[in-house]
């Protein structure tokens, strides 16, 4: 982790870690992007957030804007309809049940719509500053088990399992880390392996195939290496 740590540092940070730092951690967008962001492009992500921010940036207003009205705004994000129908829900709730600010327990997140662990773990970290939580998407589940440091077949699995098999310190920041490093150099199909920081300690679980070498840039792109 120490490692990661020193790499990932000019590394494109991952699309809801940005918004978190320019909106001083706010938790209705920390929320709200994180929605938006699952299956979806970090660079669409930050511009369908952007729009829907620029309109609406409290559950307050936001809850007054149609489905169709945002569906307009966060597209082309994946599944753009369902997400905005669980936006305009979520936000009704926030000021329904709420007050209209942001839950800080996993139990109350949970009971939004389209709000499952990773959002609520990522909220937690990321709004509430949370030390107890870690969040566990495709990216942390895949390198956690090509690392060895678990053995599981789903995120919510990698999730427990990571409680136990790594260092209370690390869990705030284990999203982070893994997250940068699994868009710039342990891709899903062809990881970078000859080019890795952390190599020297990888058993690479899973792995059969590796991309070529390439350039690990400061803006977080790789220099190219998928085949
Ligand atoms: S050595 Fe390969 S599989 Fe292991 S973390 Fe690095 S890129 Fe991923």
């Amino acid at each position: 982790m120490r490692a990661l740590a020193r790499e990932i540092d000019g590394l494109e940070l991952p699309a809801i870690e940005k918004l978190s730092e320019s909106t001083q951690e706010d938790p209705f967008q920390v929320l709200i992007g994180t929605l938006l962001s699952a299956r979806t492009q970090d660079a669409t992500t930050a511009a369908a957030s952007e729009r829907l921010f620029a309109r609406a940036s409290t559950p307050q207003v936001m809850r007054t804007l149609t489905v169709k009205q945002i569906e307009k705004l966060i597209y082309p994000v994946s599944f753009y309809r369902h997400k905005a129908k669980h936006v305009k829900e979520t936000c009704a709730i926030l000021v329904d049940t709420f007050g209209g600010v942001v839950p800080g327990k996993m139990e109350e997140l949970l009971t939004l719509p389209g709000v499952g662990r990773k959002t609520a773990n990522l909220v937690l970290i990321l709004a509430f500053k949370s030390v107890k939580n870690i969040c566990v998407d495709t990216h942390v589940h895949r390198i956690s088990n090509r690392l060895g440091w678990v053995k599981t077949h789903l995120p919510d699995e990698t999730e427990q399992a990571l409680y136990e098999s790594t260092e209370a310190r690390w869990w705030p920041t284990i999203n982070l880390y893994l997250v940068t490093w699994g868009q710039n150099v342990c891709r899903p199909v062809y990881p970078r392996c000859g080019e890795c920081v952390i190599a020297k300690w990888c058993p690479r679980v899973g792995v059969t195939k590796r991309g070529r070498t390439g350039r690990i840039g400061g803006t977080g792109r790789m220099g190219r290496t998928d085949e």
